[in-house]
């Protein structure tokens, strides 16, 4: 039991090591970048109000997502393949399965972002739907909307919103090899999509999810925030009708202003969000 305890102490330490060295990259390239291409010109992010809940998401979540993600790999490979021992499991998940493992690793990467996004773009917008809003306006609850609050996620929206959408592709047969690779660049990616940055990247901005982009994903529903879903590729939104750009503006006011979305409850005889 003890071994056990501090075997899960251990991986925690080394989860949370691993992102102190990205983390301190991340922070010095956008503190350059925000200082001199703002979107929002105001205080730095180190002094934005709620910092310290985004440290607390921003090093907590990662932790949650590798336990939340290990579980459920152990539990499909159980109960669709009943595969049940170690080196069972090692075997199965070392470098993928079934047809898709014998493609090159390039070919994988793609599979896995394109699959990715369009599983993830779908369980966004379930996600802005009425019964699971109350999980998913933690995310857009930031006001100082920066790089450091990507992370903010209710672990119910962290589960269906992104850790499935991984399992699934991993237990399809993709290699979790590709995640040495892949596994940085979507730390920085979704860092730079909260970034404080005025970046469109030109025509790029179909191609890749950009900060102007998402930003305007976190501004109120009157102003964009029920579109641009997509997490990687605004190609989706164009295809199902929900990308947003107006033209010569910048999103301007984040966080949850449109709180008749969020499910009340009654508390000491009164009507209260039940987030
Ligand atoms: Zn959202
Ligand atoms: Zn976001």
């Amino acid at each position: 039991m003890i071994d056990e305890f501090l075997g899960i102490a251990g991986n925690v330490g080394e989860t949370f090591l691993k992102s102190i060295p990205i983390s301190l990259a991340l922070a010095a390239v956008f503190t350059v970048l925000t200082f001199f291409s703002a979107c929002n010109p105001g205080v730095p992010w180190w002094r934005k109000r709620d910092i310290v809940t985004d440290l607390c998401y921003w090093f907590f979540i990662p932790v949650l997502a590798r336990y939340f993600r290990i579980g459920m790999l152990v539990a499909g490979a159980a109960v669709l393949f009943h595969i049940t021992t170690a080196e069972g499991l090692i075997a199965f998940y070392q470098d993928g399965h079934g047809p898709l493992a014998t493609l090159p690793l390039a070919a994988q990467m793609v599979i896995f972002l394109v699959g990715e996004d369009f599983i993830t773009y779908w369980t966004h917008r379930f996600f802005h739907g009425a019964p699971m809003w109350k999980y998913h306006a933690v995310h857009h609850s930031s006001e100082e909307l920066e790089w450091i609050s990507a992370a903010r996620f209710h672990p119910i929206n962290l589960f269906f919103g992104s850790v499935i959408a991984d399992v699934a592709l991993l237990i399809a047969g993709i290699s979790p090899n590709i995640f040495v690779v892949l596994g940085p660049i979507t730390i920085a990616h979704s860092a730079f999509v909260h970034a404080n940055l005025n970046w469109s990247l030109g025509p790029f901005k179909y191609v890749i999810a950009t900060p102007v982009f998402h930003r305007w994903h976190h501004t109120a529903a009157d102003r964009g925030g029920e579109k641009n879903f997509a997490a990687t590729f605004p190609v989706l939104d164009l295809l199902f009708g929900t990308f947003y750009w107006p033209k010569g503006e910048l999103p301007d006011r984040y966080g949850v202003d449109d709180r008749s979305r969020i499910i009340l409850t009654v508390k000491d005889g009164k009507y209260v969000p039940a987030m």
